[in-house]
């Protein structure tokens, strides 16, 4: 630490000096008030009478004792810290702000609809200037409508923040849920490197750390270096560190399948290579209508479509799926029995036909039955390779489906 140190003794700036190497070959490094190591000339031109008695600190003990307390935040308030990570306090002061726009605005409707009936009741009245009445009801119409307008754009900037804020309630609870994801946190901020460290700490205090040096007393016993300071966790700095990929981010855990809960959503790892749009188009059809058919009916789901099996058997499909493709086995139950891959996935086309059609993507996942039958990018490019035995010809046979499909749709121009 180097800008953050004041002197528990006259108030002076304490910075960090290296010593003259020891016997042992290592270098001291000790912070030393300003005042106590500077020249004789230099105080009387300050108007000091004698140099400060802070003695020189070794600079170990005060940083590991402000790290740890910093550490500490994390051990026993990490979901305050990490919740304040994936959410903003400035959202909730702008909805303040918004709602009571909204009070203010319904106020003066109110006004201006009263003004109104008063303007009607005026109509009533025998000596009424009917043109005046006129003009001055128009001008009430334009500020009521006007009025109207502010209020709805309001209310739905309200609205949107509302349903952010649930979208952040939701990011709460899966931190909550998600203790691994606050130990890795920890652990990433604990083995950040040294620059890094020190960035963060000197940015989190809150003020400066007063160092002093508590003598040897008979009541305390033995001396040493003593600090105070206090630290509030600095969440930009960390946000960015995320950002760099220093601290585990929910963007960067690589899984299969990866909730988003600050999108609401479901990431599912690329299946195969899908040199074509359709076929990408084809999947991501099949993996909304699963989904959705799963959200609606999980209940019935269980025992028509497939049933959870122990983690153990799943992650033996998962490899049976990567090694063998589309002609693995799929191991359906604990006693092994196994069924045809191909099988399952008709099964599963079969049942979310339904949910298909009412999400409008059947024409969509119908390229699923094709891939099926027609075998998937990995087996052309197989049969491509088995008979020429020219990677080149691969590559140059998946370039031209992309290209066929652009040229087929008139997506594009293509130029080559
Ligand atoms: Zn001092």
């Amino acid at each position: 630490m180097r800008d953050v140190l004041i002197c528990g003794r006259c108030g002076g700036r304490v910075k960090p000096k290296v010593r003259s190497v020891r016997k042992d070959g290592t270098v001291p490094r000790q912070y030393v008030c300003y005042w106590a190591g500077t020249s004789k000339k230099d105080l009387i031109a300050s108007g000091r009478k004698k140099k400060c008695s802070l003695p020189f600190i070794e600079t170990k003990p005060i940083e590991s004792r402000v790290w740890a307390q910093f550490m500490m935040g994390f051990v026993f308030s990490p979901t305050i810290i990490l919740e304040n990570l994936y959410n903003s306090k400035k959202q909730k002061n702008k909805m303040n702000q918004l709602q009571e726009t909204i009070n203010r605005l319904e106020l003066e409707l109110n006004k201006k609809n009263r003004a109104r009936k008063n303007l009607y009741k005026l109509l009533e009245e025998e000596d009424t200037n009917i043109g005046e009445l006129k003009d001055r009801l128009r001008i009430n119409n334009d500020e009521i409508l006007t009025l109207k307008g502010n209020l709805n754009d309001t209310q739905s900037e309200y609205q949107e923040l509302v349903s952010i804020s649930e979208n952040e309630k939701d990011i709460s609870n899966f931190l909550r849920n998600n203790k691994n994801l606050l130990g890795k946190v920890r652990k990433d901020v604990f083995n950040l490197n040294l620059k890094d460290r020190k960035l963060l700490i000197e940015s989190s205090l809150m003020d400066k750390v007063i160092v002093n040096y508590q003598e040897d007393n008979e009541i305390d016993g033995p001396g040493g270096p003593t600090c105070e300071f206090k630290l509030n966790t600095n969440i930009e700095l960390l946000q960015r560190f995320m950002e760099e990929g220093k601290i585990t981010n929910l963007d960067k855990n690589s899984r299969d399948l990866r909730p988003r809960p600050d999108f609401g959503t479901l990431e599912i790892r690329i299946m195969d290579t899908q040199p074509t749009v359709g076929e990408a188009i084809a999947i991501a059809a099949f993996s909304q209508s699963l989904i959705e058919y799963l959200k609606l009916y999980s209940e019935e789901a269980e025992g028509k479509l497939l049933r959870p099996l122990p983690l153990w058997i799943e992650q033996e499909n998962r490899f049976r799926a990567c090694q063998h493709g589309l002609d693995a086995m799929y191991v359906e139950d604990e006693s092994g029995n196994s069924r045809p891959i191909r099988d399952i996935a008709e099964d599963i086309l079969n049942s979310t036909k339904e949910t298909a059609d009412n999400l409008g993507v059947s024409q969509e996942l119908a390229g699923i039955a094709e891939i099926l039958s027609n075998g998937p990018s990995y087996i052309r490019q197989r049969n491509v390779y088995g008979e020429t035995g020219s990677y080149k010809a691969v590559v140059s046979c998946i370039a031209g489906e992309l290209e066929s499909e652009i040229k087929e749709f008139n997506l594009v121009q293509v130029g080559m």
